[in-house]
């Protein structure tokens, strides 16, 4: 049996007493055990990443960047090995699988800008002979927690940038599939990175909190849900730290009478039960606007569900694995059940699916809801499985006001023909990230990643140009030469261009 330890300054470590099980959700068997670090492991990796640092920082960007040019050649030549990883521990088809790890990539191609996005800003005579500049220099120590769901591809929106950037890095991933981030940082080490510069910690709530508190730890970004997002926002701020800390999500698409239903209906298809629906970007819920849309919309998913694949990850012909975990197919199943109850009409019920040779899956079909309305717990909480809702309104604004109404704000699409709909809709609407025609709104890697309300709590997004800015620290000099210069005696009043 195999323990998953961590990897400090370089070197593998497996000696804490506590441990959790991995487990194949396709099969449910076990398949190794993962360390749950102790709060001395944790500070172990802090103690290293802060002695690491002076060194790091020196380096010139462009000797850090070259570092990330090799690292994105090791990413793609073990790519395979990664997506298996991903597959066997987290679920997902593996075809998903290769699609999360090329956003990462992507990321990682974006950081290999650096020098250029690093060049800070320059004026100069600010005032006689003055010139003055600012730029972005790194943090100190920095950490990433991440969530089960893309296990590859958000511990790459963060320390890629973050190292590139002059810090140090702890990763603590999420300890539900551990092995695809602990092999992609080892492949980091691979590329040039010094040991000790990035380290990864397995562990739970214990090395979170230790990482929270820790005032050695300048930063720390965090993805996962929502409640554990304010917990890790309130406590690291009130330990002094930088913290952007996003949340979960409840993803509304618009349908509009002259919308392409077939279009829609499609795209819808992939945005539900893309990766079983556990995706913060997942359309989980349809508001059709008019009873002729939402008939022939709910007429097409249906006939579309019928003709989904669902079973294990490694068949590349299926189009939805099991759900991570027995605990979480309750948990969704159990959501299924209050919907009825709550009187919502299950159109598609995907309860009871059994997928011949591994029937200990944790497999769960497509389910549809219709007639879902504000105020049933299906809609105001995140379920984060392959169920969809449908709403039916009259209107556009009514549509428009369920968005608004909800506690989360991170992303959401209309489908319609009409260009002034479509732009007022995306001018008004709180959302953070807003699709036209477009189901995943995910933004590319030279743009940000980020929700409103409580799907984000902090203000600068994930990746991109706003990752720049979390990484570091702006410091604005302003010089005089000569200074000789200054003989005309002491000036009292504040020093300005009057
Ligand atoms: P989670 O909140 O259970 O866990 C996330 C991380 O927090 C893990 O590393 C876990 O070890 C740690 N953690 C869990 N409980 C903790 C506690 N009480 N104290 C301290 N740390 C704790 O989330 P998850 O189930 O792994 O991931 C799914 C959630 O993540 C969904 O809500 C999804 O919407 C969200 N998510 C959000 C985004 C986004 O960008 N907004 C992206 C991906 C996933």
């Amino acid at each position: 049996m195999q323990t998953i330890g961590h990897f400090i300054g370089g070197e593998k470590l497996a000696e804490d007493p506590r441990t959790q099980e991995i487990i194949n959700p396709s099969t449910n068997q076990l398949e190794a055990k993962v360390c749950l670090a102790s709060k001395a492991t944790v500070e172990k990796a802090i103690a290293t990443a802060e002695a690491a640092f002076p060194a790091w920082r020196a380096v010139p960007p462009i000797k850090r960047t070259r570092i990330m040019f090799r690292l994105k050649d090791l990413l793609e030549q073990n790519a395979d090995r990664i997506c298996e990883l991903l597959t066997r521990e987290h679920g997902k088809v593996l075809n998903d699988a290769m699609g999360e790890l090329q956003r990462g990539i992507e990321n990682v191609e974006y950081v290999c800008s650096l020098p250029e996005v690093l060049k800070g800003e320059h004026s100069r005579d600010v005032g006689p002979g003055i010139d003055s500049w600012s730029e972005f220099q790194p943090l100190g120590v920095c950490a990433g927690i991440t969530p089960f769901n893309f296990p590859a591809m958000v511990p790459l929106w963060m320390w890629p940038m973050a190292v590139a950037c002059g810090n140090t890095f702890v990763l603590k991933p999420s300890e539900r599939d551990p092995s695809a981030a602990l092999f992609i940082a080892q492949l980091g080490i691979e590329a040039g990175i010094p040991a000790g510069v990035l380290n990864v910690v397995n562990g739970d709530k214990e090395a979170v909190d230790t990482l929270l508190t820790d005032k050695r730890v300048q930063a720390v970004s965090f993805v996962g849900s929502t409640p554990v997002a304010e917990h890790i926002y309130t406590t690291g701020c009130a330990s002094g730290k930088r913290i952007q800390a996003f949340g979960g999500a409840k993803n509304h698409a618009i349908v509009m009478p002259d919308a392409d239903l077939d279009n829609a209906a499609t795209s819808l298809m992939g945005a539900a039960y893309g990766s079983c629906g556990e995706r913060c970007m997942a359309i989980s819920v349809v508001v059709a606007v008019g009873d002729a849309t939402a008939d022939a919309l709910v007429e097409k998913l249906e006939a579309q569900i019928a003709t989904l694949k669902v079973g294990d990850g490694r068949d590349t012909s299926n189009d939805m694995g099991p759900l991570v975990t027995r605990a979480h197919l309750e948990k969704v199943t159990g959501y299924i059940a209050r919907g009825v109850e709550e009187g919502a009409e299950l159109v598609v019920d995907g309860r009871g699916l059994v997928v011949e040779g591994f029937e200990d899956g944790n497999y769960l079909g497509a389910c549809l809801f219709d007639r879902v309305k504000e105020g049933m717990v299906i809609h105001s909480d995140e379920i984060f499985g392959p169920v969809l809702c449908v709403m039916r309104v009259d209107t556009m604004q009514e549509a428009m006001q369920i968005i608004d109404n909800h506690e989360y704000g991170n992303g959401t699409c209309i489908f319609t023909r009409d260009g002034e709909a479509a732009r007022y809709f995306a001018d008004n609407i709180k959302i953070g990230m807003v699709g036209i025609n477009v189901p995943l709104p995910v933004p590319v890697a030279y743009h940000s990643f980020g929700g409103w309300k409580h799907s984000l709590f902090g203000d600068l997004h994930a990746y991109g140009p706003d990752s720049v800015r979390f990484y570091t620290k702006r410091k604005t000099v302003t010089q005089r030469w000569p200074a000789s210069d200054i003989r005309e005696g002491a000036q009292f009043a504040f020093p300005s261009n009057r």
